[in-house]
């Protein structure tokens, strides 16, 4: 009995004892982060965000609403019997058809694309442009767009043909070999034309993004920072390239408005989605979805053009091809979350990466309370399931102190409070002086 009573004096004392000094709580951590923002800027970013939903589903709608319009009034079979009066072959009926929807869809849908990536982006401080500058970028893209998009088109109206009753396993194969190449190109050819990329400056935190590089096995040996402050002040950083072509580049705004810690906490994220070939994961993933999507369109085409509706022969006669657009967008949007999910699952295991590559927990915490400038910070469960392609500010925040917890705990780090810098208040640019 003394030796109970001794050791329930023992553990008592023992609770005290731990009670003294204020253990490290990832939550209130947490809050003190989220608490920098303050009220406007956090009522900003949810509007932002919260609008984006709008604007995905208008989108679709859109597309949708254009496209049905063509084959109604008989525009698609009208062209379609033109172009074969005139180029007859298949693939240039199909080449030729691809070409007159995409200029007309986007012409017409040029009213919505100026106000979500012009006028919405500068209510909200995020765009430095003027128009002409953007006008010009948005007509290369257009052209770059419409050229490629069209070949790819009259593409998979050979493998339609070819294929028949399979064309979706093919074409599902295809467009995933399309977007290889296009990654494969993008960074060689096509964003040169929009960004100047330039050797980062020699100097600590270059030594420390290449040490951290080349100790996971990215073979770099330069950084490279991109003019992203051209277009932008959003804060961007990528490991691109395929078949040794491999680069490390961060955007000149990232440097200018984040701290090292910060910097070196996004660039391990980007190399943790080098270093786990979150591509080929990726990738696979979505030729799953997308062989899906397109037997979806098949059946849904099938039911839809039945009887020569609208003078549709079949889903391979090129004047279907509005029609299976619009089906294509619908059950695109339809499958969402699955998309989100896909990409979220991989972009949550960078940011577990990128905090053991750094070691930045904080600089991580302040990187996230950044990019709320365009991402909602506490979004309910159901709405990250459904609409977030990254965690939210709150998850991955979360996630950074419950790992510093870990190394405190540990004594790996030294008891700190983890939360932000006495006054530290983000950078917002709608907010500058
Ligand atoms: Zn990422």
């Amino acid at each position: 009995m003394h030796r109970a009573i001794a050791a329930s004096a023992f553990l008592f004392l023992f609770a005290g004892a731990a009670h003294a000094a204020p253990a490290f709580d990832p939550d209130a951590a947490t809050r003190a982060w989220l608490a920098t923002m303050g009220p406007e800027a956090t009522a900003r970013s949810n509007a932002y965000f919260e609008g984006g939903y709008w604007i995905e589903y208008l989108g679709s709608a859109v597309m949708i609403a254009i496209s049905l319009a063509l084959m109604i009034l008989g525009w698609a079979a009208g062209v379609r019997s033109w172009l074969e009066r005139t180029v007859k072959a298949y693939f240039l009926v199909a080449l030729g058809m691809a070409l007159f929807y995409q200029l007309v869809s986007t012409a017409l849908t040029f009213p919505f694309s100026w106000y979500v990536g012009f006028v919405r982006e500068h209510q909200f401080g995020l765009a430095t442009q003027s128009f002409p500058e953007w006008f010009g970028e948005y007509l290369i893209n257009a052209a770059l767009s419409i050229a490629v998009g069209a070949l790819f088109i009259a593409l998979l109206y050979l493998i339609v043909r070819a294929a028949k009753k399979t064309w979706w396993l093919w074409g599902a194969g295809v467009t995933i070999a399309g977007m290889v190449a296009i990654m494969t190109l993008f960074p060689v050819f096509v964003a040169p034309l929009f960004n100047t990329y330039t050797p980062m400056q020699e100097g600590p935190l270059k030594t420390e993004i290449l040490a951290m590089a080349q100790a996971n096995g990215v073979p770099a040996d330069n950084v490279y920072v991109f003019d992203v402050s051209r277009q932008s002040n959003r804060v961007t950083a990528n490991v691109s390239g395929m078949f040794g072509t491999t680069r490390i580049s961060l955007s000149d705004t990232l440097i200018e408005r984040a701290s090292p810690a910060a910097v070196r906490a996004v660039m391990g994220h980007e190399i943790g989605h080098y270093v786990l070939q979150h591509l080929v994961s990726i990738l696979t993933m979505l030729a799953v979805l997308i062989a899906l999507v397109y037997a979806l369109v098949n059946w849904s085409f099938q039911r839809v053009a039945r009887g020569e509706r609208w003078g549709v022969r079949g889903v391979d006669d090129p004047a279907g091809l509005p029609l299976a657009f619009a089906l294509l967008t619908f059950w695109f949007a339809v499958a969402t979350p699955i998309n989100n999910n896909i990409t979220r699952f991989h972009e949550h295991q960078a940011d577990i990466f990128g905090v053991n590559a750094s070691r930045a927990p904080e600089g991580f915490a302040e990187a996230a309370v950044m990019l709320s400038e365009y991402r909602k910070m506490e979004p309910g469960a159901f709405e990250e399931w459904f609409f977030y392609d990254h965690p939210s500010g709150y998850a991955r925040i979360h996630m950074s102190m419950t790992w510093l917890a870990n190394e405190i705990a540990a004594g790996r780090a030294p008891p700190s409070s983890g939360g932000p810098p006495e006054g530290w208040r983000p950078d917002f640019v709608v907010t500058r002086e």
